[in-house]
């Protein structure tokens, strides 16, 4: 049998079920589809991925290719759209079946679905590798309208088994595929399994996480969080090997509140992988997963403006030229600037969603929209969504100014808008 392996978010060897299961046909081929869709402009003119995220997936492609190479292998690396790619392969009549890690979010199981539906003679497999659970310990039926609920109901089940890389691999099939380069750049997080077991490594050599639920609401400092969401997102780290490690820290340094709340956040990772799969494309909705619309629209300039930390907020506009500048902020952050776009500038939620998209190295679509809605009012939150006073959250979390000063946060006082309600120039207004 010949297997076509696509990777998706599984770029890794260690802890990849859907690898070791490929593994064991007489030929395989690896692909990664690299979409030319996500290089496009949105309705919200944003590009589906920025060079952050670019950088960092070729690092990881890169690692990957290597890892591969040691086992024999090829990693393929296609460009175009990927549901004509596959396609195109599979009408070659050279594959049994194709297998791939699960996918949750809607957008990229829309093509998986389609090549079911269109190759009605191949297997098509999926295999849980990206989450703690597999999906047979997951009701749909009756999932959650809540993150609290998904935990209590999920807390006390075994994880996934977790797999070992295997030593050598199928002989590989010839495609035409492209080159993997990466740049060389000293920009950070460098990305690939290797930099990310060294993270891990570091990480839980430090004492960050004996006290990490005290630093994570921190806006910046070294380790004030775990920094492994960058990795977990393209699948350079399983959270399979993050628990694994977290558990031998709480065996050699004892289990204290802060070990307990990293797990914590891996589940509300879990819990969006699997509300992702469970509203499908209810994920990118307007009115969310309710139908529910925001009394919120698009206002161009405001958007803009918050994109280029140009608002009234000096320490949005810090946040803002943090993510533009290196793809990544924290999470008191996102959750100020995200709260800023939707209470006080009333822009849609998905303006700011995409946007995030486009800059973030650690995206995952399932966490990204799953937050937003979460915050817009449109999603799982009971208590219908989150508004921030900013004022409060600069005093408790920049007391100092350190981190506008760090991030040229200024407050920008210029209208919001160049026009007015009935289209006319603000300037006019007075005059
Ligand atoms: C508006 C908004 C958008 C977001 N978009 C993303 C995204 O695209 N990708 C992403 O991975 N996270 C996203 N998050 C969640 C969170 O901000 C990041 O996971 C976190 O900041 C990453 O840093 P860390 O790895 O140091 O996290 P830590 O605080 O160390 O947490 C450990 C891990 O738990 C998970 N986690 C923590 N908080 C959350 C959360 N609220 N939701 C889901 N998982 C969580 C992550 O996998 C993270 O790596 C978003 C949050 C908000 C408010």
């Amino acid at each position: 049998m010949t297997t076509l392996y696509v990777l998706t978010d599984d770029l890794r060897i260690d802890d990849n079920p859907a690898l070791n299961l490929a593994a064991r046909d007489e030929k395989l081929a690896v692909i990664y589809c690299i979409d030319d869709a996500v290089f496009k402009t949105d309705r919200f003119g944003c590009r589906g991925m920025g060079q952050h995220r670019w950088r960092f997936l070729r690092q990881s492609l890169q690692d990957l290719n290597q890892d591969l190479a040691e086992r024999g292998q090829v990693l393929h690396l296609l460009e175009g759209d990927t549901l004509t790619l596959s396609t195109d392969l599979l009408r070659t009549d050279q594959f049994s079946r194709v297998i791939r890690t699960r996918g949750h979010d809607h957008r990229t199981n829309l093509w998986w679905n389609q090549l079911v539906a269109r190759f009605v003679d191949i297997e098509f497999i999926e295999v849980d590798g990206s989450t703690l659970f597999d999906q047979e310990q997951i009701q749909f039926e009756t999932f959650p309208d809540s993150f609290s609920k998904f935990r209590k109901g999920i807390e006390d089940r075994p994880f996934r088994h977790s797999v070992s890389a295997p030593n050598q691999l199928p002989g590989s099939l010839d495609l035409d595929s492209r080159l993997i380069t990466a740049p060389t750049s000293d920009a950070s997080p460098r990305g690939g399994s290797l930099a990310g077991k060294d993270h891990l490594t570091h990480y839980f050599s430090t004492e960050a996480a004996c006290v990490y639920k005290e630093t994570r609401n921190a806006l910046h400092g070294e380790h004030y969080s775990t920094g492994f969401s960058t990795y977990l997102a393209n699948g350079s780290l399983s959270p399979i090997q993050v628990v694994q490690q977290l558990f031998q820290y709480e065996r050699e340094f004892g289990k204290n509140e802060s070990t307990q709340w990293i797990l914590f956040e891996l589940l509300w990772r879990e819990f969006f992988r699997w509300y992702g799969l469970r509203y499908g494309d209810l994920l990118f909705e307007f009115a969310g997963i309710n139908g529910q619309r925001p009394l919120t629209s698009f206002y161009r300039d405001r958007f803009i403006k918050w994109t280029e930390g140009r608002t009234p907020w000096p320490l949005v506009n810090a946040a803002m030229n943090e993510l533009r500048e290196t793809g990544l902020i924290s999470n008191r952050a996102r959750q100020i600037v995200a709260s800023c776009l939707v209470n006080e500038l009333e822009v849609d939620w998905r303006c700011g969603a995409s946007y995030f998209a486009e800059q973030l190295i650690d995206y995952d679509a399932c966490s990204n929209w799953g937050n937003w809605q979460y915050i817009a009012g449109v999603g799982a939150d009971p208590r219908g969504g989150r508004h921030f006073n900013i004022d409060k959250q600069t005093e408790l979390f920049d007391p100092d100014a350190s981190y506008r000063n760090r991030w040229g946060g200024a407050a920008v006082n210029e209208p919001l808008d160049s026009v007015d309600y009935y289209d006319w120039p603000v300037e006019r207004i007075g005059t």
